[in-house]
């Protein structure tokens, strides 16, 4: 049976852009691949990137326990918030926890443990006045802050130079700013973007005769696709035979889609992918591009390309 939308993962894709970021970084890349690698699917990510990364970031250690992610790769995982894992647990599973109190860099002191520099954000991380006590116990070779302006990046320097610590700050965002790329950078979106690719198909195409659908929508033609806001759509743009069209309404299952009249059923839709982009969704859903990515990754079946 055909299922309702196909997610395209391009690996090959995710492969070129940490390929370029490290180019364009020269230092070594971090993969941030929470969430199951920001929906695109973990385990073919990392079969597919781990010649290319430094090392991986995780939120929980849960990510890598409950897939036995620890089995795919020889490299380490820094985990952002480490609950209540024992550093047995930790050590059997390469990870690294991310500390933030004297407490957890003493209960973790075996673990190699990542120091988390408050820089603004005000979670998960150690703020000025807790840092010289934590650097103190001595168990932290490394340091981050989740920086997401150039200030908070300069902010980080000044808290963290001269104390023999390997230091990163940079996501996404400041990929492109010398001053936040320390020792390594560490994105995700940007390793993702453009990888996926979702379609599906055109079920019917009409003249439409009159307002149409639940909101009586009006446009000369318009057909049914598969998929809906059950599989986490939402109104927006697709392309059908080379056109962008507005996705009209989206229903539980299925959606109405504005049509040119030589469009016939059968015919592909996309939704993500072939110039439409992570932002134009983003922009069409009212959130996030990092949003965009993961609600699409998700909404149908995973192909890994
Ligand atoms: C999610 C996350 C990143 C990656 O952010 P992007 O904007 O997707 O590059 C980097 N660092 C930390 C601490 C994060 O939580």
């Amino acid at each position: 049976m055909q299922p309702a939308i196909c997610v395209e993962i391009n690996l090959a894709v995710v492969r070129a852009n940490i390929a370029r970021i490290a180019a364009a970084a020269k230092v070594p890349v971090i993969a941030v691949i929470k969430a199951d690698a920001y929906g695109l699917g973990v385990t073919p990510v990392i079969r597919a990137i781990d010649d290319l990364v430094d090392s991986y970031y995780v939120f929980q250690p849960r990510e890598i326990v409950d897939a036995a992610t620890h089995t795919l790769t020889s490299k380490t995982f820094i985990a952002a918030v480490c609950g209540d894992a024992t550093a047995d647990e930790l050590l059997a599973h390469r990870i690294r926890p991310a500390v933030w109190t004297i407490d957890q860099a003493r209960r973790w002191q075996a673990c190699d443990c990542v120091l988390a520099v408050d820089t603004g954000q005000q979670r998960f991380a150690a703020g000025p006045d807790q840092l010289d006590a934590i650097i103190a116990a001595g168990v932290c070779r490394e340091a981050f802050t989740h920086a997401s302006n150039i200030t908070q990046a300069g902010r980080f320097d000044e808290l963290t130079r001269g104390r023999s610590l390997r230091r990163h700050a940079a996501g996404t965002s400041l990929l492109d700013a010398p001053a936040a790329r320390f020792d390594a950078v560490r994105p995700g979106f940007a390793m993702y973007a453009g990888a996926v690719r979702v379609t599906t198909r055109l079920l019917d195409a009409r003249a439409s005769l009159g307002p149409a659908g639940y909101t009586g929508f009006q446009t000369p033609y318009h057909g049914v696709m598969l998929g809906g806001y059950s599989e986490g759509l939402a109104a927006g743009a697709c392309i059908i035979n080379g056109v962008k069209r507005r996705l009209l309404e989206v229903g539980m299952q299925s959606s109405f889609v504005e049509l040119g009249p030589a469009d016939r059923a059968g015919d592909a839709i996309t939704l993500l992918g072939d110039g439409l982009t992570e932002a134009d969704v983003a922009n069409a859903w009212r959130c996030g591009t990092h949003e965009a990515l993961f609600r699409m990754a998700r909404c149908g079946s995973q192909i890994h390309l």
